[in-house]
């Protein structure tokens, strides 16, 4: 639907009130590097995709408001002064937990009316609630005239998502989400939350994000299990070597590799994934910067390798989606996301997309027997008003 077609499935949907409106839209993410460290203080550098939810507001002059949502076709109605979880229609509680923090902010809101539809995929590992938290909060605090910068926004997205939906993700979704820059990926610093974007303007190559199409079982036990291993490491490595260690973030990987022996063998690769990616983050930003897209791709390689062998979250779809890349000759294919299924992300020739995708899908369906499903991106724009 375009533009227009939206605002007049808008009217036949709500009645016009003559108040102030809007159009917004905030996209889905894909991860290029730095797997596993946020939690562990490190870097992240993501982009945003030109995949994206739009949204329609316009303000009420009572206290309702009313959700629509076109992909799901349902309409909810909730009061403002009494937002609680719903059992019943989940994805409203993404819109609902924004609401929420804003009104934490100690803000009066009035009632208002959303209509939202959008193609990024869902579940998938490419950040939809992120998307559907920050277009809200865009859209919400827009209509009532709400002053809040970009990493605050961002910041109170992130909240809903922890304190209303329960899903305690780190920062890089909402970020990006919010943050991101055409033409731009962006490096995050998960310990201080500084950021900078870092210019990916070659126009000879694409990104291309091929979906498994695996759920993304197991996630819930081995992230706790991997987490602990992770701070196993820290308190074993800040009592031998230095007691101002405080995350693997202050570990460099020459420490890592003196204490092998010492280290029971699962929590040494572990440290080892961490702080070479750590490492592989802040040399792919160099890369970017210098336009050295050889490099960068030797990186994305080297991730997988070490989140597959050292780190062991990818699977036998994710790895034979990068063992086909490298096939292909993609300059670089790694697994994104947490892992244990959802996609990989690959850097393409430009001239070679076209085959890459073709061959690609063919051949995991005839090793896996499951039809991916293929994105191809430029990095896109962040979250905007129309
Ligand atoms: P991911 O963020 O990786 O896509 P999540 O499970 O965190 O996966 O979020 C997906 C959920 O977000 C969906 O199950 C749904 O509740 C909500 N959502 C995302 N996009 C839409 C949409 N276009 N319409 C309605 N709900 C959506
Ligand atoms: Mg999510």
């Amino acid at each position: 639907m375009n533009k227009q077609e939206l605002w007049d499935k808008f009217g036949k949907t709500f009645r016009d009130f003559d108040l102030e409106s809007g159009a917004y839209k905030a996209p889905g993410r894909v991860n290029l590097i730095g797997e596993h460290t946020d939690y562990n203080d490190g870097f992240v550098m993501p982009m945003a995709i030109e995949k994206e939810i739009t949204m329609l507001a316009q303000l009420r002059p009572d206290k309702k408001v009313k959700f629509y949502s076109l992909d799901y076709d349902q309409l909810v109605e909730y009061d403002l002064d009494n937002l609680e979880y719903d059992q019943k229609n989940v994805w409203a509680n993404y819109l609902l937990g924004v609401i929420d923090e804003i009104q934490k902010l100690g803000e009066t809101l009035q009632g208002f009316n959303l209509m939202f539809t959008g193609n990024v995929p869902q579940g998938s590992g490419l950040s939809s609630s992120a998307a559907l938290e920050v277009v809200t909060a865009l859209a919400v605090t827009d209509l009532h005239k709400i002053k809040i910068d970009g990493v605050e926004m961002a910041l109170l997205a992130q909240r809903a998502e922890n304190n209303f939906v329960g899903v305690q993700c780190g920062i890089m979704d909402q970020y990006i989400s919010r943050l991101g820059k055409k033409d731009h990926a962006l490096l995050i610093d998960c310990r201080s939350n500084d950021y900078k974007l870092v210019p990916f303007k070659n126009e000879n190559y694409q990104i291309v994000i091929c979906n498994s199409k695996v759920e993304r079982g197991l996630v819930d036990s081995e992230y706790n299990q991997r987490r602990n291993e992770c701070n196993q490491a820290v308190e074993f490595l800040s009592e031998k070597e230095d007691k101002t260690i405080k995350a693997l973030r202050d570990v460099d990987l020459e420490t890592v590799i003196k204490y092998k022996d010492q280290l029971a063998e699962n929590v040494y690769k572990r440290a080892h994934h961490v702080v070479s990616e750590n490492a592989r983050v802040l040399a792919s930003k160099k890369a970017l910067e210098a336009d050295d897209m050889q490099k960068f791709g030797d990186l994305m390689y080297a991730s997988h390798e070490s989140l597959s062998k050292d780190y062991e979250v990818s699977c036998k779809e994710l790895d034979i989606l990068v063992k086909l890349a490298a096939e292909e000759e993609v300059e670089g294919a790694r697994m994104t996301g947490a892992g244990f299924g959802g996609c990989t992300v690959n850097l393409v020739k430009k001239s070679k997309v076209v085959d890459f995708v073709e061959n690609i899908k063919e051949k995991y369906k005839l090793e896996t027997g499951i039809d991916a499903e293929v994105y191809v991106s430029n990095p896109g724009d962040g979250a905007r008003k129309l």
